[in-house]
């Protein structure tokens, strides 16, 4: 066995800790470089772990990894550069936080970088601690991070037949990838009636540059119906729950 160990240096946010055994713990971590990775810390709840301050859930490190081995990388080093303590001074920044990272964590594979979906998730890390709403860096997100992904859903067609989508009211198919016709939707046991206007705005949020969304603010019922269906569709898309959306609802009280 060969002594040297490959080094990559890279930046990364903790999506997510878990215990394992008596003192390790599982950390995901979604790098710029090397994507979503996992890294078993042996020790690391032991006191005197030097890493695991640096290691905390929702902030930015640079980080030391030791080449991939078996299922885990090594975390070798790690150096906290943005610890977003605002975030845990509010329950509900935490939980609005917990959901992004579980979105991130459930649409991401470990099959190397995405420097788009990075990037967007630095950023709205960073919104969601400063920002006065964060519900709008929360859908802001899904939108992105699906298109990111290339799982971005279908707004301008209906899924079923092809027909272009006219401003009115529709259905939306999380199941079909998207919006339906009236038609079509009816025979989608699936699909949820959408308004046109939840619709235009998740058809703005799609196309419009994510520096330009900064300062757009969407009344709270509005939000909410567009929030309903992105979650319909990721819960479709990652087949099963998104256990934060309630932990979410019920912090923020709707
Ligand atoms: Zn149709």
């Amino acid at each position: 066995m060969s002594l040297d160990v490959r080094l990559v240096k890279t930046d990364g946010i903790i999506l997510r800790r878990s215990d394992c055994g008596e003192a390790d713990r599982i950390l995901v971590v979604f790098t710029q470089n090397r994507g979503k990775i996992r890294d078993l810390a042996k020790g690391a709840r032991k006191l005197g772990s030097k890493k695991v301050g640096h290691l905390e859930p929702f902030a930015s490190s640079r980080l030391m990894l030791a080449e991939k081995t078996s299922d885990f990388w090594m975390i070798s080093q790690a150096e906290t550069t943005n610890p977003r303590g605002d975030m845990r001074t509010s329950l509900v920044r935490i939980a609005y936080a917990s959901l992004v990272s579980e979105i991130a964590d459930r649409i991401t594979t470990e099959d190397g970088p995405n420097p788009n979906l990075y990037a967007l998730l630095e950023e709205t890390m960073d919104n969601i601690e400063s920002d006065p709403n964060p519900e709008m860096a929360l859908l802001v997100f899904v939108v992105r991070a699906l298109k990111a992904s290339g799982f971005d859903p279908q707004l301008k067609n209906c899924v079923k037949c092809g027909a272009e989508i006219h401003p009115d009211d529709h259905f939306f198919s999380p199941a079909g990838g998207g919006v339906a016709c009236k038609s079509c939707g009816v025979h989608d046991q699936y699909a949820r009636a959408i308004k046109m206007e939840t619709l235009k705005y998740l058809r703005h949020i799609q196309r419009t540059p994510f520096s330009r969304l900064k300062n757009i603010t969407v009344p709270l019922q509005l939000a909410v119906s567009i929030e309903g269906h992105l979650f319909a569709f990721l819960e479709n898309l990652f087949e099963g729950h998104l256990r934060s959306v309630s932990f979410l609802k019920d912090v923020r009280g709707y």
